[in-house]
């Protein structure tokens, strides 16, 4: 009788052990972690090979050893790996943390635009925040709402119910020679001040603009959109970005 008890309470034991270890390695899973693989992710698909400590500090706003200490842990998790001379890129599961967070940042987005028609400088700080905790299934249920939105408010595109995103055909508006032509789809949410002098200016994902002229030096590009003509400045028409008109 005893020996069963001992028995009963040793399966107990080991069962809690497992909740337990399991709860950590879940608790391990924070915020940081989650930001950490999107931002590697997004400069990933800006084509580097791999991302550095340095690039993700600056990425951050936080100190190349601070971002060094959260990369170690995240590589024990197997979220990521460290390529010699490159780097650091996410494994199967980095990029799929990082694409779980994408779809709820930019269903979130979308939906407050939408539903509350919040300003699209104003709806990446809630997804900011929000991002890490809707359900899965809040967010099919925004998905739904909305009709599947392929794009947010931004122009970026919303990884799918499967988690795939589609490949990045988008240049920099600073990269179009005078005479080129496109429709503005992509500008980064990172900076909320661009995007409210864009929305005065009513240059809104959607428009087609066309490069009159180009300073060097990464000078101004003066755009026409309809019979308007814009001068913007180089850090902008940097992070904005088009796709064939
Ligand atoms: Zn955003």
């Amino acid at each position: 009788m005893d020996v069963e008890r001992n028995a009963q309470r040793k399966g107990e034991e080991t069962t809690h052990g497992h909740e337990r270890r399991g709860r950590e390695l879940l608790g391990r899973r924070t915020e940081a972690v989650e930001d950490y693989a999107k931002a590697i992710f997004s400069l990933q698909r800006r084509g580097n090979r791999g991302v550095s400590t340095n690039a993700l500090a600056e990425h951050l706003g936080l100190s190349p050893g601070a971002v060094s200490g959260m990369l170690k842990r995240m590589d024990e998790m197997h979220l990521v790996v460290h390529e010699r001379y490159h780097g650091v890129r996410l494994t199967a599961a980095g990029e799929k943390v990082a694409l779980e967070v994408l779809r709820h940042h930019r269903l979130i987005e979308a939906y407050l635009a939408e539903a509350f028609g919040m300003s699209w400088d104003r709806v990446h700080a809630e997804a900011e925040v929000l991002e890490h905790y809707i359900s899965d299934e809040l967010g099919e249920l925004i998905a739904e709402a909305l009709g599947d939105p392929e794009r947010d408010p931004h122009g970026d595109p919303i990884p799918d119910r499967q988690l795939t995103l589609p490949q990045d055909e988008t240049r920099a508006l600073v990269e179009l020679e005078p005479g080129e032509s496109g429709v503005f789809t992509v500008v980064s949410d990172r900076d909320s001040s661009m995007l409210r002098y864009l929305a005065e200016r009513d240059i809104c994902p959607g428009v087609e603009l066309e490069v009159e002229d180009k300073q060097p030096f990464e000078g101004p590009v003066l755009v026409r959109v309809g019979d308007q003509v814009h001068s913007l400045g180089g850090a902008l028409a940097r992070s904005m970005r088009v796709s064939p008109a």
